[in-house]
């Protein structure tokens, strides 16, 4: 069961891209695009059969579906031209300008990174492709429709290489399409890998959550209809749907000991508003009908998730006792939460790539961690790539300091890494932690949660080297090595 749409013709690109972007130059200029392509990979056919632009083609499809601009959309037709057809960058540039020559060679030179093979990889080149993601983030954006569109179709490939590129996707691509908020995308690539890499734990998995929606279903579509007219009877603009949890986010709660009741947003109801302050009052009348259990509530409105993530959560109870999770948002929260970044050009009416990416750079932790990754100095690419995989795209967990500001750390950080986060200077002094008023170990591992409090004194002796096997972090590892070599 496929539950998405492939596409064949260009006629059917450009309708779905005129249902939010009609500008008649930007459609004619895709369609230029589209017959260079077309004409480029002529000879050339997919290990499915089929002629090679149906993939192009599906990859400008899927980036349409996350509501991208113009130049993105042209990346996507064009992006294995470079690679694999004979034109250069140079006359792409002459044609479409250099944004749309500096993507496709940007997502030609991610192609050629290694995350699973041993293959030799050089590291300046590895951080040429960082600095590439840095300067410019619709690189990764084109780049998970591509993976995405090659994993919808991995099954035309060789056993190894279904493995290989289903595992790639799951430890690099997918937590990347999580740190840029393109949840749909996140989601769909997490699935196709475990269908791979574990299909009989994916059909057990999907079958749970089949008889999970059988048996919820009606009190959950009872559930929407209430709120719904209650919020309308309020004059509260909404729309409210059921929407169901991806199978790879139940095998993980199963994996980590979870039982299926435990799973409260197995199936989730989302309620979605026009404004900020609807959201608040939707809330009250959601409460109003179903009680809230207290401590499952979280505000990412006010304190959004480092992709970006905004929204309220909150578990209430529904129809004989079973826990619902509802989540509460504006329309362009919900854009936001589901295509992530690509849609920073339609949320914003057209704004310039410019912005997005100085928006890139504020709002989304990536873009920190990135740089971060690309300051620091490694003895090979083989420490490098370990390092993007532990610390970039892990689980983060979040704590919070004295004040009460949210701190993320990578998972299995400790309070000497919480105090480098902070400031360097906090680091250096400091003598002991207090987490949720109960003093710890330096190398205590933080949980998600945790209430962190440094204490400091002028008469510290500073960082041991002993504390660089008490860290988790990237940054506080160089703090501690600077200190240690000023000494
Ligand atoms: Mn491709």
């Amino acid at each position: 069961m496929n539950n998405y749409v492939t596409i064949s013709t260009i006629d059917e690109l450009i309708n779905a891209i005129s249902k939010y972007n009609n500008n008649v130059e930007d459609l004619m200029l895709i369609r230029k695009a589209y017959e260079l392509a077309e004409n480029l990979h002529s000879t050339q056919y997919r290990q499915s059969g089929e002629p090679y632009i149906i993939h192009p083609l599906n990859v400008a499809y899927i980036l349409s579906e996350m509501h991208a601009a113009r130049d993105t959309i042209i990346a996507g037709l064009l992006h294995d031209t470079l690679e694999d057809t004979n034109i250069t960058k140079k006359e792409l540039e002459e044609l479409f300008g250099y944004d749309v020559a500096n993507l496709v060679d940007g997502v030609t030179k991610i192609s050629k990174m290694h995350f699973q093979t041993k293959e030799e990889m050089n590291i300046a080149n590895t951080r040429k492709i960082i600095n590439g993601f840095i300067n410019d983030v619709r690189i990764i954006i084109v780049k998970l429709a591509d993976r995405l569109h090659n994993m919808r179709t991995l099954q035309y490939k060789k056993v190894n290489k279904q493995q290989e590129n289903a595992l790639e996707t799951l430890e690099i691509f997918a937590p990347m399409a999580y740190f840029i908020g393109a949840y749909k995308v996140k989601g769909e690539l997490e699935d196709l890998s475990l269908k791979y890499l574990k299909p009989d734990e994916y059909k057990m998995v999907e079958e749970i959550r089949n008889k999970a929606v059988e048996r919820h279903s009606d009190a959950l579509n009872e559930m929407t209809q209430n709120i719904s007219d209650l919020l309308t009877k309020n004059y509260v603009y909404n729309e409210v749907f059921m929407r169901v949890k991806n199978i790879y986010g139940i095998y993980k709660r199963l994996s980590e000991g979870a039982k299926i009741p435990d799973i409260h947003d197995l199936l989730a109801l989302k309620i979605m508003v026009d404004e900020v302050m609807a959201c608040y009052m939707a809330l009250g009348y959601v409460h109003s009908i179903y009680h809230p259990t207290n401590d499952l509530f979280k505000d990412y409105i006010c304190n959004p998730k480092i992709n970006k993530y905004q929204s309220l959560h909150s578990t209430i109870i529904g129809p004989d006792g079973r826990l619902v999770q509802a989540q509460i948002r504006t329309f362009d929260m919900n854009l936001y939460d589901t295509y992530g970044l690509s849609a920073y050009w339609y949320i914003n009416n057209g704004d310039t790539r410019k912005n997005m990416q100085e928006e890139f750079k504020k709002d989304y932790a990536l873009y920190d961690s990135l740089k971060e990754m690309n300051s620091i100095y490694f003895k090979d690419n083989d420490a490098f790539v370990r390092q993007v995989k532990g610390e970039l795209f892990n689980d983060k967990i979040f704590v919070y300091t004295i004040n009460g500001d949210m701190i993320d750390l990578p998972n299995g950080s400790t309070p000497i890494d919480f105090a480098y986060k902070l400031h360097t200077e906090l680091g250096n002094t400091m003598v002991s932690a207090i987490v949720n008023d109960l003093k710890v170990p330096l190398n205590a591992k933080l949980e998600n949660g945790d209430r962190v409090k440094i204490i400091t004194s002028n008469l510290a002796d500073g960082p041991q080297v002993e504390w660089l096997n008490m860290i988790n972090t990237t940054h506080a590892k160089k703090k501690i090595k600077e200190y240690l070599r000023k000494k």
